[in-house]
Parts: structure tokens; C-alpha cells; sequence
């Protein structure tokens, strides 16, 4: 692409949109920037632009300025169906994502990882370990480092562990994975992508430019992810759970690789299944990228987790707080539940995504869970949800902070109070990192009403 002879219009200005104007600007282009969201980080980002010599775009001057633009550059946070690339799509004009500059401009081999849930701990799992290894590895995308800033750094000696999710799936079409990951595909996004079967075709999307010569590492267990080795030219690496597979599996408490042994899985420092699995999809796609066992195993003995995700945050009166905000949809959650040890109250609810809540309340049905605490926008979808399965231990309490509050009343001694929402924050927050600090915060302000009250020298009962 000839950056110089083109005009941008760059549609969303947070992480992303920022490293693409920037990105785009270095590369002589002309940049013009635009975000229908007014608050303090788009103002703050919108001056920088300016600085580095881009040209900020009013709603009012959208519509003109929009036609002398050849390229639309969309933020993974507008849907492509929204009037503005809908406007690009009629004027027969390209619509591409930060992500698609980025792989445009990959020299180095790049691992990409995809799935509903899991990407950025497997992400981080390999970034570890490559850094283990000894090799360049950075983890970019959806994790948080936009790809096009990480180019640089990358070169060619690199390797790009990506993360990517289906928002910029919508929008990526050059990605060429050496390695390509697909972890799972269970039901989210439902009020972006409308049905299954579109969300399954855009995850599908990350094997679609693979050649033989490259590998997808999909997961056996899971039928829809199990049905993409029949659409890919790559060579299928499996990982699974319960079956010996041609790839990397568990066989008497062992992780196993081809017929390999390589340590034992208590050895992994994270707890839960579901992070097995994880697990072994970063060492097929370790293997695969040519990395020994000895950094595999060291890696991932040391591997403490990413934050928000199963993050024991404190204890108060024998009642331990379990940080889990990341958990943003049914599947998440019900891998939590089956996670963590002994018993829980569970805080559920926030943002709708279109699903249903039903298979999370079959499963609390016969779980740790003694009692939910539902709260948030799309809490009496949620107890409609618990009272169709005949599942009654619910309490609903709206406001976050006092749902919080409620579920740490409710709890007893040796018991978990687990913030696993199965919902987006967006209804109360500016996002689930957000969510998960006034978690924290909340914990903090109940140790201190625990402290026993100080004595007072006021001469008068009150
Ligand atoms: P993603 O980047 O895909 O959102 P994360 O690693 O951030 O995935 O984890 C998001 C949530 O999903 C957390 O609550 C985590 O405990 C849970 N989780 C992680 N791996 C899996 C998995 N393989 N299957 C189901 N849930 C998972």
C-alpha cells in the first residue's frame, strides 16, 4: 500500500485507532480522525493526533470530508454496520482495520490466537514462554499493544503472538499466521454479530489465508472449532483434553506431545481445566515454533495469571474475594464456578450480550455456588433466566457497589464471594478492568468498617 498517495479516515480514536494514525502519518499518508464519542480520553487523544499532523473531523463535517477519503480505518469498537463504513461499502471504498495495517507489514513469523475465551491468557502463556526461550516474542494485538506499534520492535527476527479478536476478525483479511490458534467458540457477542453462525464464520476467518506449509492449533474437544480442520489448507495440530490426539494432550496427569511426555500437569501454576486446555494449546504452538521442552516447562511453572481473570484479591474474615471481571459471558463463568474450590456467592450481571443465562443456572444447580447475587442492566434477564431452570438461592440487588456488599453479608466463613459476571461492564463502567478495581476497592473499604471501633473520649453518650 502506497501510504503517501492516499487519504485515511481513521473512525475511533482509543489504543488502536491512535497506533494507526500514528502509524499512518509516519508513512507520509494524509490522516483525517474522527470519533463520535466526546469525553476527556478522546479529547486527549485528539490533540495528539493533531499534533503529529492529522486532521480532526467534526460530526458536522463527517459526511463531506468521508468522500475525499479512500481508505476507512475502523476502530475493532464500531460494527460494520454502522452508517459510517456502511457509507465507505457504497462508494465501492476499503474498509480495513488497525489490525489488517498491521499485518500488512509483518516481517516476522506471527503465532495468532483466537476463540471466545482464553486468548490472552494462552496470549501471555507463549510470551512467556518464548521469553523463556530466549526469542523475541511480544504479545500484541487484542492483549492491549496495538499491532502496528509493536512492527518495529518486532522486525524480522520476532515472532508476533497476536490476540485477536472477532471485532477486528471483522475487519482482517492479509493475516497469514505461521501458527494459528483457535481456542474455543461458544455464544458471545450476539448483539454485534446477530447469530451464531456469523460469529463462527468470522473465527473461522483466521485460518482462511493459510497455506500447507503453516499450522492450526485447534481444539479436538470443542465440535465447532473441531469442524474448522475440514475448511483449513493448514496442517491440523490438535489439543484436547480428553482424547490422545495427534498433538498435545493430557495422558496420566501428563502433558503429552505426540506421543512425547513432558512434565506432570500439577506442575502448571494456574488452577482449573480450562487453563489446562489453554495450556496446551501454547505448547503445540511452542513446539510447532520450534521451542524445547525445558522453556515450556519453566514458563509455565511460573506463569501466575493475568489480572481479573481468577485473581484471588484478598480475604476478610475467613471470606476470600475472587477477582474473575474478565469473565464477560456464560462459558467464562461456568468455567469459573467449576474452577474455584469450596463454596461461593456469586456475583452475576451487567451488560447484555444477547444470550441466554439459562446453561449457567443448570450448572450452579449442582456447583460450590450457594447463593447469587445478580445485579446490573440486564439483571432481571438473568433472574427470569434462574427462575425458568428452578434455581432460587438468587438475590437481586441493582446498584454493583451494594450487590457487592449484599454478596460478602451473605457469604460465611471458609466460603468465596467470586465476582464471575457472565456480562459486559459497559452498563456501569468504563470497562471490566474498571469493574474489577471497584471489586478491590470494595473489599478494601469492608476490612476497614472490620476494624474493631476505636474508643472514643466524648463526654457525652451519643
Ligand atoms: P479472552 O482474552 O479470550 O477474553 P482471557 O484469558 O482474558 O480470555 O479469559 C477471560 C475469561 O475466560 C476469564 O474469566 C477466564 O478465567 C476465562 N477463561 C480462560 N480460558 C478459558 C477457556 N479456555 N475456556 C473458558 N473460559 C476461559
Amino acid at each position: 500500500m502506497l501510504y503517501s498517495e492516499q487519504v485515511f479516515l481513521v473512525a475511533g480514536l482509543s489504543r488502536s485507532g491512535i497506533a494507526a494514525s500514528e502509524f499512518l502519518i509516519s508513512h507520509g499518508a494524509k490522516v483525517y480522525v474522527y470519533d463520535d464519542v466526546d469525553d476527556a480520553n478522546v479529547r486527549t487523544a485528539a490533540e495528539h493526533l493533531k499534533e503529529i499532523g492529522c486532521i480532526n473531523v467534526t460530526k458536522e463535517e463527517l459526511a463531506e470530508k468521508s468522500e475525499k477519503c479512500d481508505v476507512l480505518v475502523l476502530s475493532p469498537g464500531i460494527p460494520v454496520d454502522h452508517p459510517l463504513p456502511i457509507s465507505f461499502k457504497r462508494a465501492g471504498k476499503r474498509i480495513i482495520g488497525e489490525a489488517e495495517l498491521g499485518a500488512l507489514n509483518l516481517r516476522c513469523p506471527c503465532v495468532a490466537v483466537t476463540g471466545t475465551n482464553g486468548k490472552t491468557t494462552t496470549v501471555s502463556m507463549l510470551e512467556a514462554i518464548f521469553k523463556a526461550a530466549g526469542k523475541k516474542g511480544i504479545a500484541c494485538g487484542n492483549v492491549g499493544r496495538p499491532l502496528t506499534s509493536c512492527l518495529g520492535e518486532l522486525g524480522e527476527d520476532g515472532i508476533a503472538i497476536a490476540e485477536i479478536s472477532s471485532f477486528q476478525l471483522e475487519t482482517l483479511y492479509s493475516l497469514r499466521p505461521h501458527v494459528a490458534v483457535i481456542l474455543n467458540v461458544t455464544e458471545d457477542h450476539l448483539n454485534r454479530h446477530y447469530n451464531m453462525e456469523n460469529y463462527i464464520y468470522l473465527k473461522s476467518r483466521l485460518l482462511k489465508n493459510a497455506a500447507e506449509s503453516e499450522f492450526a492449533v485447534l481444539n479436538y474437544d470443542d465440535p465447532i472449532v473441531r469442524g474448522f480442520a475440514e475448511k483449513t489448507k493448514a496442517k491440523v495440530v490438535w489439543f484436547s483434553l480428553s482424547e490422545r490426539v495427534d498433538g498435545a494432550y493430557v495422558q496420566d496427569n501428563s502433558f503429552c506431545y505426540f506421543g512425547e511426555k513432558l512434565f506432570s500437569v500439577d506442575e502448571l501454576s494456574l488452577e482449573g481445566e480450562h487453563n489446562v486446555a489453554n495450556a496446551l494449546a501454547a505448547i503445540a504452538a511452542a513446539r510447532l515454533m520450534g521451542v524445547g521442552n525445558t522453556a515450556i516447562r519453566t514458563a509455565l511453572k511460573e506463569f501466575r495469571g493475568v489480572k481479573h481473570r481468577l485473581e484471588k484479591v484478598g480475604e476478610i474474615n475467613g471470606v476470600t474475594f475472587i477477582d474473575d471481571s474478565k469473565a464477560t459471558n456464560v462459558d467464562s463463568a461456568i468455567k469459573a464456578v467449576g474452577s474455584v474450590k469450596g463454596e461461593s456467592v456469586l456475583l452475576l450481571g451487567g451488560k447484555d450480550k444477547g444470550y441466554s443465562y439459562e446453561p449457567l443456572f443448570e450448572v450452579l444447580k449442582t456447583s460450590g455456588v450457594v447463593h447469587a447475587v445478580i445485579y446490573g442492566e440486564n439483571a432481571f434477564r438473568i433472574l427470569n433466566a434462574a427462575l425458568k431452570c428452578g434455581y432460587s438461592a438468587v438475590t437481586l440487588c441493582r446498584p454493583f457497589d451494594l450487590a457487592v456488599r449484599v454478596a460478602y453479608l451473605i457469604s460465611e466463613k471458609g466460603q468465596n464471594v467470586l465476582l464471575s459476571p457472565a456480562s459486559a461492564s459497559f452498563d456501569a463502567f468504563a470497562n471490566y478492568e474498571e469493574r474489577g478495581k471497584r471489586f478491590c476497592e470494595l473489599l478494601e473499604t469492608f476490612k476497614r468498617e472490620a476494624q474493631p471501633y476505636a474508643k472514643t473520649r466524648g463526654e457525652y453518650d451519643e
